[in-house]
């Protein structure tokens, strides 16, 4: 059964759709879509933006007009406003329960480097917390970003998204061209910033990954790149058809109540189909299936 799930894994891994939504298990199509159901959402820059990308503050401008970029698709046929709040010096990613949560953008500048910045006992290992803990990045050398959010797992509904960016092992602009090289080192592109941001908060909004060519969602980014700074098509077709303008935002797996057993039931893998909002009620008390997952790490250069 795992080789069977594997398998399943990896060729939806593969997809070429010109969405692929996030799932409550990541690549099921069996599992629940997430999804937003508020109609606004509010995002903070850490105050400490990113030091090393010039001219100085010019990252915080970048990360504005990536949320601009899908401000603009959702304005079109969306239903969902976001909203800048001010900058915080929080600098922990992730949902607390009863906390005092945001959707925070933060760039990390060091990595958890064993023994030199987190001790090799440290219990932050266990918990996966080092990054919080330490203020650095723990997802990989590779890796240029991470969105982390938080679902309700029954319903897939998102009660908090987090981006983190890798500046510790990626040198972040924001300049339009051309690419950095060796004679070419100032007002240029290493791994643009808005490119960036643009593609983690399509993650935030619910976009898993799609292999489709040009696709602000596929999960490689060349040094240099900034052609997914363009909200592509298929990515445009999602928020008009998962945030219909004017609608309610749609799951994948209609929710209903049992009126006998008065619990949650699913009715299958169909289409996608409209949740009211009575449909969330019984999950909405299952705060203590809320958990939180990393979507997705980015990107492979
Ligand atoms: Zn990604």
């Amino acid at each position: 059964m795992k080789i069977a799930a594997l398998l399943l894994s990896l060729s939806l891994g593969q997809s070429l759709d010109p969405y692929v939504r996030s799932r409550v298990e990541a690549g099921d199509r069996s599992t629940q879509c997430l999804f937003w159901s508020v109609p606004r959402i509010t995002w903070h820059q850490s105050t400490q933006g990113n030091p090393e990308t010039l001219p100085a503050g010019s990252e915080f401008d970048a990360v504005r007009r990536s949320f601009q970029s899908w401000q603009d698709v959702f304005s079109s046929c969306g239903n969902i406003t976001f909203e800048e709040g001010p900058r915080v010096q929080d600098r922990d990613v992730g949902y607390v329960l009863r906390g005092d949560n945001r959707n925070l953008v933060l760039f990390r500048t060091r990595q958890c480097t064993v023994g030199s910045v987190v001790p090799a006992d440290d219990g932050c290992w266990e918990d996966d917390s080092c990054g919080n803990v330490y203020d650095c990045w723990s997802n990989g050398n590779e890796t240029i970003a991470v969105t982390l959010t938080t679902y309700d797992e029954n319903t897939g509904i998102i009660y908090d998204s987090d981006i983190e960016l890798n500046s510790a092992a990626f040198t972040f602009t924001a300049a339009d061209g051309p690419r950095c090289g060796p004679n070419v080192t100032q007002g240029c592109v290493a791994t643009d910033i808005q490119n960036t941001m643009t593609h983690e908060i399509g993650h935030l909004v619910g976009l898993d990954h799609t292999d489709a060519l040009n696709s602000t969602m596929n999960p490689r980014a060349p040094p240099g790149e900034t052609s997914k700074r363009t909200i592509d098509s298929g990515s445009r077709s999602f928020v008009c058809e998962a945030y219909p303008k004017g609608g309610v935002s749609q799951n994948c797996i209609h929710l209903t109540t049992d009126p006998t057993l008065g619990r949650k039931a699913a009715d299958g893998a169909g289409g996608c189909a409209s949740a009211g909002a009575g449909a969330w009620l019984p999950a909405l008390a299952g705060w203590a299936l809320m958990r939180r997952v990393r979507r997705r790490k980015d990107f492979r250069a």
